[in-house]
């Protein structure tokens, strides 16, 4: 399962400035979705009210059917796996960190997740700046690699639905390459949104949604919006 639906959603944080005027689309179950749009459009906010962190002032969100609005929070967090663009580590190792939420995973369920991620080798390290023992120093983690203890916890948890916030700004294109066949493994047979920065990561998506000024103003695929200029 995991069809999710947005239909005629709207949402404003501020009553005089609309975000969301109106949104619909789905993502069928196993299928991924893209938003890109300028900065601002609205695009984090849609992931938001998935998690309903807000609810929306029009308009329903649905998975499988059922009206999110009387889903718990709880088990919405437990349906949807998240990588977020800027991951804040547990004050605890990587592995208790990819761990998190699955504390009865194996020992070699967490190995192969973190092999996926491509994060094994640090999973008994401590994060630095945490609560190191003293005379060690725990290890300095670049963004790219605690993006990857996210992906290896959501290889972990493995929720029916994923929200991807692509975080490839700040990472040099090496590792953007290696993040991004992370979270295209990762994602795989999910039920996925992805909010993209740019549209070169999202080539493999099942349609692409452009979001401006509160409005899906193109859909498509990645050939297709070429296409269309
Ligand atoms: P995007 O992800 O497309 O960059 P966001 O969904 O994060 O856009 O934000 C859409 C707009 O809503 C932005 O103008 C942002 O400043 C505003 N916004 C986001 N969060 C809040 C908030 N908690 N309160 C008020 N305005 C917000
Ligand atoms: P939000 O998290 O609200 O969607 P963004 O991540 O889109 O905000 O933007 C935050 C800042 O990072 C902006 O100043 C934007 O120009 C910059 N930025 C975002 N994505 C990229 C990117 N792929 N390359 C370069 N700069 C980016």
């Amino acid at each position: 399962g995991g069809t999710v639906r947005f239909e005629d959603v709207r949402f404003a944080y501020n009553p005089e400035r609309p975000i969301l005027r109106g949104v619909s689309f789905t993502i069928q179950a196993g299928q991924t979705v893209a938003v890109v749009g300028p900065s601002g459009a609205g695009k984090s906010t849609l992931s938001r009210l998935l998690f309903r962190f807000y609810e929306p002032q029009g308009g329903r969100i649905s998975i499988d059917g059922q009206d999110i609005a009387a889903v718990t929070q709880a088990s919405l967090r437990a349906a949807i796996g998240m990588v977020p663009q800027d991951t804040v580590l547990f004050n605890d190792t990587i592995g208790y960190n990819i761990r998190y939420g699955r504390a009865d995973a194996t020992d070699a369920e967490l190995r192969e997740a973190a092999r996926l991620a491509q994060i094994d080798g640090f999973v008994s390290s401590l994060p630095e700046g945490y609560d190191t023992p003293v005379g060690e120093r725990g290890l300095k983690l670049s963004g790219g690699e605690k993006q990857r203890v996210a992906i290896a916890r959501t290889i972990l948890k493995a929720p029916p639905i994923l929200v991807l916030d692509e975080a490839t700004s700040a990472l040099d294109s090496f590792t953007e390459a290696e993040i991004q066949s992370a979270l295209d493994r990762v994602s795989r047979g999910r039920t996925t949104l992805v909010i993209a920065h740019r549209l070169s990561t999202v080539v493999n998506a099942d349609a692409i949604l452009v979001l401006d000024h509160g409005r899906i103003v193109e859909r498509g695929t990645h050939a297709e919006l070429l296409e269309a200029g």
